[in-house]
């Protein structure tokens, strides 16, 4: 695994806490047990974390 530098939407992801700009990268699954038992389909979605390597303050990308 390596941190590096990941574009949004073509531009280059900044850190809103330090203003780094390398990332770790990491895919959370959504769904919670309380989610699953009302049946919301839409909650079983998966999010795209991009942690700053210098601060570890985790950004959040929801995939559609
Ligand atoms: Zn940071």
């Amino acid at each position: 695994m390596d941190s590096k530098t990941r574009i949004i939407k073509g531009k280059k992801l900044e850190c809103v806490i330090c203003k780094n700009d390398r990332f770790w990268a990491r895919n959370t699954l959504m769904n919670t047990p309380k989610m699953t038992f009302f049946k919301l389909d839409w909650a079983n979605k998966s999010a795209l974390n991009y942690i700053c390597d210098h601060c570890g303050y985790v950004h959040w990308f929801m995939n559609n």
